[in-house]
């Protein structure tokens, strides 16, 4: 296993900052990791990436990255209604759904083309189109970075929220995910097409009865119609949570704004999209040199080329402010600021 100093991290992240990392390293297998984890560069500064589409780098690494290439998809069980895979946390995330496509195994379609690896999918739960990789997720497996002892977190014990998992929060950093189980469904897939604009999609495709490809690829060209490609636009994807407000305040709101969209969350919370909050502060389609808000999807911050993170951390607080100012709403950032 190779280790280099001064390695740059800009084709490595989706916002496209040149950054360098102290050290770096990538890995194929928990055997690399152990015997990292036993050499002398093992630093208590360690960054896991994955695909880098959730990171917006801030500074410099002081400290060593380890790049995850692990591996593998495997059917390791299967009976008449569903199939269990172990999934090596390296694989792309995308990936892993053409493979579910391919075998007519039901569960992630919604998921479909949301860019990263397997292994930081837990990290936030990922969502997309009313589905959450909770629905589907049996178990991880994990190394403890301080122990090296590999461990096993079922539903409950990785706390997965909106956005939200323990990795993310009381254990961020503690562990490296090595391996994910999931089960789908060989039979009886539950389609899930209420969402956005997917059944609009399939019907002006001309599709009525619609199975698990044919919701891909509505959730597929949806995504590439509205969002930026960070090939093409540095960016990670939403760059808030939406944030989840009081129904009476939801109501207040209404009166005020009638176009607002609110979705229930809960006896008395209400979603409301963070994007139209972005929106009616007058930032989408802003530009400031070379970062700014995308003009057809406010949540989400870009950089043309040649931002700083630090620049897109500052108009980030610039939006969170104004949209407290003028809504009184807190936006918590979904991406990991470094
Ligand atoms: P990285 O950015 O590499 O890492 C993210 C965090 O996880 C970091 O803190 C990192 O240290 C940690 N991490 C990574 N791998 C491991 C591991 N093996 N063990 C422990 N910690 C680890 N997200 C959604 O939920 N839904 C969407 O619909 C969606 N759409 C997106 C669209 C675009 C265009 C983009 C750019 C992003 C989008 N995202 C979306 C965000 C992102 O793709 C996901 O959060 C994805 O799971 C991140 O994976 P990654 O491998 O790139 O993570
Ligand atoms: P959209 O369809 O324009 O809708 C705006 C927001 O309203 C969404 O973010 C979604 O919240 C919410 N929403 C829409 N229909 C809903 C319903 N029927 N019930 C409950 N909530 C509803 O959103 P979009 O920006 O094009 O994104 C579409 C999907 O892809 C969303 O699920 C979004 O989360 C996901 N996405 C995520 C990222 C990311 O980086 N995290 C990037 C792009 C797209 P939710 O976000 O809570 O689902």
């Amino acid at each position: 296993m190779k280790i280099v100093e001064d390695y740059s991290l800009k084709s490595l992240n989706t916002f496209g900052l040149d950054i360098v990392a102290e050290q770096y390293c990538e890995l194929n297998s928990k055997d690399d990791l152990q015997s990292i984890m036993q050499s002398a560069h093992w630093d208590e500064n360690i960054l896991i990436l994955g695909g880098g589409s959730n990171i917006l780098f801030t500074r410099d690494v002081d400290g060593l990255v380890i790049k995850n290439n692990m591996l593998g998809i495997e059917i390791t069980k299967e009976n008449e209604n569903y199939a269990w895979l172990s999934v090596k946390a390296g694989e792309n995330w995308h990936t892993l759904v053409l493979f579910c496509l391919e075998h007519v195994f039901g569960g992630i379609e919604n998921l479909s083309l949301i860019p990263g690896s397997v292994g930081a999918a837990p990290m936030q739960n990922i969502g997309a189109y009313g589905v959450e990789l909770k629905e589907v997720f049996q178990t991880l497996e994990a190394i403890n970075l301080t122990t090296g002892e590999t461990e096993t977190f079922g539903n409950e014990q990785c706390e997965f929220g909106y956005r939200e998992s323990v990795f993310k929060t009381r254990l961020k950093n503690k562990y490296f995910i090595t391996e994910v189980t999931l089960r789908l469904t060989k039979t009886n897939h539950k389609i899930s097409l209420e969402y956005g604009a997917i059944k609009e999609t399939l019907e002006a495709s001309g599709v009525s009865n619609p199975g698990i490809r044919d919701i891909s690829n509505a959730v597929i060209s949806i995504r590439k119609s509205k969002l930026p490609d960070p090939v093409e636009i540095g960016n990670a994807g939403s760059f808030f949570k939406n944030p989840a407000i009081d129904k009476i305040d939801y109501e207040g709101l209404r009166l005020e704004f009638p176009s607002v969209q609110g979705y229930v969350t809960g006896p008395q919370s209400v979603k409301i999209p963070a994007g139209w909050l972005i929106d009616q502060c007058g930032w989408k389609g802003y530009k400031r040199g070379s970062i700014g808000v995308h003009a057809n999807q406010a949540l989400v911050l870009v950089n043309y080329g040649g931002g700083s993170g630090s620049e897109i951390k500052k108009l980030a607080n610039e939006i969170r402010e104004s949209v407290a100012n003028q809504f009184g709403i807190e936006l918590k950032s979904e991406v990991n600021i470094y």
